[in-house]
């Protein structure tokens, strides 16, 4: 952290800084130019430096943070990419990995029938709701239990792991019952008690950006989960609310290179979500993987056209099938492979 000093600032102010840092256990830097007095804080202690705090002392211009907020997720702390296994290979290895199912499952016969397309079109994990967080509390919210069955028995029939979301603290015994992954639902990225939860789980968790979150806020949210000793966290950007109104979200490609960059936990991409209308996601799907996206989590359904939520945004399995083959093209390309 950086403490600026105002130009009039006087000697006993500069001074009553350096004693507040030195009594919150830091080492002071102290660097007078003509203009400024800037004081580096550096070292570690047990007690966390409060901005604000600094920014309320007499004679104090601003503070500015130089290291990330986060620890355990930040790839200065852990150099070395996280490997979380998924259906023996590796989210975040050189293998681009796909997650691949209807949005919603629907029934037994729906999300067996697709499970095993997706098996056969090379997904490496089934994804599909059993509780939906729905913006009208009038929409169907999900098969619940049921749902989770189903989904178990399409694991058996494909031996593909299951992808499932988790609304709340309530429902995460149940849920670690039967999925192999957590996922954390773009509008629960801050639930902060549910992260806690997750974290205590050990289950492998898919945590979404919110749709109005920065890339730091979604590493602090992941930080949470890694507090708890659960390293298997794979991160997803799947688009976030912009002015642009042509399509559902706006996908934010920098944020994969951004992340990668930052830290060692795999980046998927939900080319779904983020654009909203099946018509663009092999394209979406493709600029991720060719900006360094470990995987993708797409949303397919024989009769988008029947289907109970998010239709318009999924592909029939031959698209996807086809969307696969491309994506396996960029992944070669970029010196991946699929
Ligand atoms: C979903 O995966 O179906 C979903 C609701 O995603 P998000 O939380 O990203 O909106
Ligand atoms: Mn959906």
């Amino acid at each position: 952290m950086i403490v600026v000093m105002k130009p009039a600032s006087t000697a006993q102010q500069i001074s009553d800084v350096i004693a507040r840092v030195k009594s919150d256990g830091y080492d002071a830097h102290l660097s007078q130019g003509e203009q400024h007095t800037i004081i580096g804080v550096v070292g570690e202690s047990p007690t966390p430096l409060r901005e604000e705090n600094y920014g309320t002392m007499e004679g104090v211009e601003k503070v500015m943070r130089i290291s990330a907020p986060y620890k355990l997720a930040s790839r200065h702390f852990h150099p070395h990419d996280t490997l979380v296994p998924l259906n023996g290979s590796h989210m975040g290895s050189k293998k681009v990995l796909i997650i691949a199912g209807p949005c919603s499952v629907e029934s037994r016969e729906q999300i067996i029938d697709i499970a095993c397309q997706m098996k056969e079109a090379g997904a490496t994990a089934l994804r599909g709701g059993a509780f939906k967080p729905r913006t009208s509390p009038y929409s169907f919210q999900g098969h619940g239990e049921k749902a989770l069955q189903w989904l178990a028995e399409a694991r058996e029939r494909t031996g593909l792991p299951i992808v499932t979301e988790v609304m709340d603290t309530a429902q995460v015994p149940m849920v670690c019952q039967y999925a192999d992954v957590l996922q954390i639902g773009a509008r629960n990225m801050q639930n902060f008690s549910l992260l806690n939860v997750v974290g205590e789980s050990q289950h492998t968790i898919l945590l979404k950006r919110g749709m109005s979150s920065t890339v730091e806020d979604l590493l602090m949210s992941a930080e949470y989960v890694l507090s708890h000793g659960n390293n298997r966290v794979m991160l997803c950007e799947r688009g976030i609310r912009t002015f642009e109104k042509a399509t559902r979200n706006t996908f934010d490609v920098n944020a994969i290179p951004v992340l990668k960059n930052l830290t060692h936990l795999p980046v998927i991409a939900d080319p779904s979500h983020a654009v909203g209308l099946w018509e663009y996601v092999e394209a979406i799907a493709r600029s991720a993987v060719a900006a360094g996206a470990d995987g993708l989590i797409v949303e397919v359904h024989p009769e988008p056209d029947k289907a109970i939520s998010d239709g318009r945004q999924s592909l029939k399995p031959e698209r996807f099938k086809a969307m696969v083959q491309q994506v396996q093209r960029i992944a070669e390309a970029v010196g991946r492979t699929a």
